[in-house]
This record gives structure tokens, sequence and C-alpha cells, in this order.
């Protein structure tokens, strides 16, 4: 008889629920290499990753291939020792966002969206996000920090969509989501809720049935902006969740350009390819922020337009994503090709 793991058993019973992947999530390099048998050489040691410790939950864990050093998906979570070489012109706040604060945890950089940032926590830990150096702890936050950024967002008429980032915001449960779009709903120049998440992706089960219920409920125009890198992390699982986020709002997909995870034309079509099969049209492809630690993932602007240029002649035109960059200063993020 074959021996189930603890996890097959719950999804066998069908009752594996988001927060259980979130609390069972791994954490060690150690289990992470013996999962994944590759060398725990490989990975830094707990002290170097220290800030930012591994955090990689199971169904994500699941889509990469055992024994592959080299896998695009673990590539995006693994702590290596290259993160500590210090790098110049790699900050810890490459895009001085603290400039664009209106109050604890509400940005406004850009005309007509506001961009609240609900908390530190994600579903995974991206080696190369330019949150990772982000003081979440001691920017947050009053305890009265929401009703303060309420009050902003009414007080400013020019506010037509408020944009929920983080972290992740889909960490925050469904009441408490809940009571947030009713807040917004409540507010006659706000039209648009915008939600970038990678949840969909990371744990598709975070796409409760609650949830897709209160937003198809609102008069708001939703629009969620999914983040993937890769057509590997696009599963069947993850399908089904954004079906069920399409039946009440617009899907977009954010990505990163990565070396050594999408830099090439072949993975940026293929991504694209799964995206549209999956009814996601691709929207922005990110120059990396130089943020300290993830230089490794750098490649080159002149690069990234020559993929985008392979791409436009390769493809269809609404399968190739803009690629942008931010730039602080800019009203807008720059369009690089
Ligand atoms: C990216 C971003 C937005 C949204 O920009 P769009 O070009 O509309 O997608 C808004 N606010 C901040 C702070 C951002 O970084
Ligand atoms: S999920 Fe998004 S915010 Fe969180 S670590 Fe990854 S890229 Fe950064």
């Amino acid at each position: 008889m074959a021996i189930l793991t603890k996890t097959d058993q719950l999804v066998r019973a069908g009752n594996a629920t988001w927060s259980h992947y979130l609390k069972t999530a791994v954490r060690s390099p150690a289990e992470l290499a013996d999962r994944l048998k590759i060398p725990v050489k490989a990975i830094c040691g707990d002290q170097s990753c220290g800030d930012f410790p591994l955090f990689v939950p199971e169904p994500f864990l699941g889509r990469m291939e055992v024994g592959n050093i080299n896998d695009p998906l673990l590539r995006q979570v693994l702590p290596i020792h290259q993160e500590s070489v210090v790098q110049t012109g790699y900050t810890s706040d490459p895009l001085q966002e603290s400039e664009y604060t209106l109050t604890s945890g509400l940005l406004k950089k850009y005309k007509s969206r506001a961009l609240l940032m609900l908390n530190g926590t994600c579903a995974v830990h991206c080696r190369y996000c330019f949150r990772r150096h982000f003081p979440y702890p001691s920017n947050s936050k009053s305890p009265n920090w929401m009703s303060e950024a309420l009050t902003q967002i009414k007080r400013d008429t020019s506010i037509q969509e408020v944009i929920l980032s983080g972290g992740d915001p889909l960490s925050w449960v469904d009441g408490q989501i809940e009571q947030l779009v009713d807040h917004f709903e409540a507010i006659p120049h706000v039209c648009r809720l915008r939600i970038h998440s990678r949840l969909p992706i990371v744990i598709p089960a975070r796409i409760t049935e609650r949830l897709v219920k209160r937003l198809g409920l609102s008069h708001l125009q939703v629009i969620f902006v999914v983040h993937s890198n890769h057509a590997n992390e696009l599963d069947h699982e993850v399908a089904l969740a954004c079906d069920r986020l399409k039946s009440v709002s617009t899907v977009l997909n954010q990505s990163v350009l990565l070396s050594g995870v999408n830099d090439s034309v072949e993975s940026l079509i293929a991504l694209s390819e799964r995206l549209l099969e999956i009814g996601v049209m691709p929207y922005y492809l990110h120059q990396l922020d130089a943020v300290e630690g993830a230089a490794h993932f750098l490649v080159p602007v002149e690069r990234g337009i020559e993929l985008i240029r392979e791409m436009r002649a390769t493809t269809s035109g609404f399968l190739v994503p803009r690629y942008v960059q931010e730039i602080p200063g800019e009203p807008n993020k720059v369009v690089l090709a």
C-alpha cells in the first residue's frame, strides 16, 4: 500500500484550506533540499537569509521538478549565497516609496489611484522582491491606521481606484476583506477596486466561494492582478481559481523579468500562452528593481527590450506584456518596450 503524506490525505479529504497551507509551508533550507533531493549546500544557511527567511507552501513546491537545482520555480524562492554579496546601486528602498506616503500604509504615487498596503504577510518569499527589506513591523501601524487611510481616501476625491497591495492582501481573511469592501463601497468617488495578489497562483484554494460571492455583489469594478513568472506555476488548480476570479472580475498578470527563470523568448511566450489558456491577460513585465540581495536575477534592460521585440515579431500582439520600470519621480511606470 502506498503511504500517503499528510498533505495527500488532506487533499484527498478535500479539506486542505489555504490557511493550512500557510501554516505548513516549508521554512527550513534542509527540509526544502530534502523534499527536492538537491544538495543542501546549494542553499545558504539559516543565518545568512535571516532577515527574509525561506518560505514556500506545498501547492507551489509541488510544481517544482524533483532533483532540478535549476528549476525556474525553485530559483524564485531559493536563498543562495550570492544574495549576501554587496552590489553597488542596490539599496533597500529602490523605489523611494517613503516619499509618496499619504498616511501609514497608503501610497499615492500616480494620479487617480491609491495603493493600500495591507501588511507584510506573503504566501511565498520571492527572493527578488523589492519589498524584501521593507520595514513592515515598524512601518505598520498605529491601531487606527486603517481609519486614517480611509479618511484620506474619502478626502481625496481624485482617487477613483484603490489598489490593495501587500505583502499579499489576500492574506487577510474573507471577513476582513468584506469589511474593507464595505468601506470602499461607501466612498462615492471610488469606482474600481484592484487587488494585487500572488495567492491565486501560490495557493489557489485561497479563492474561496465566499470571497468570490462578496466581490460579485459589489458595484465596484474589480480587477485582479495576479503574479506569475513561469508557465510551470499555472497548473490545473490555478486555472480553476482564475475561473472563479473571472466570474466576478477582470484578471491580469504581472511578472518580473528574472535571470534563470524567464529570460528567454520561449519561456516568455510559453507563459503568455498558458495565461491566455486560463483566461488571464498578460499586463506587465517588470524590470527588476535594484534591491539588495537580488542582483543575481538581473537581466539588463537592453536584453529585456530585445526579448520583447522578439516576442512581438513571433506571436500575437495581445500575448506581449508591457515591459515597464518604476523610475522615482516619473508620473507613471515607464514603458521600456
Ligand atoms: C504600479 C503602481 C500603481 C498602478 O499603476 P498602473 O500603471 O495603473 O498599473 C499605482 N500605485 C503605485 C504606487 C504603483 O507602484
Ligand atoms: S508575493 Fe509579491 S510582495 Fe510577496 S515576496 Fe513575492 S513578490 Fe514580494
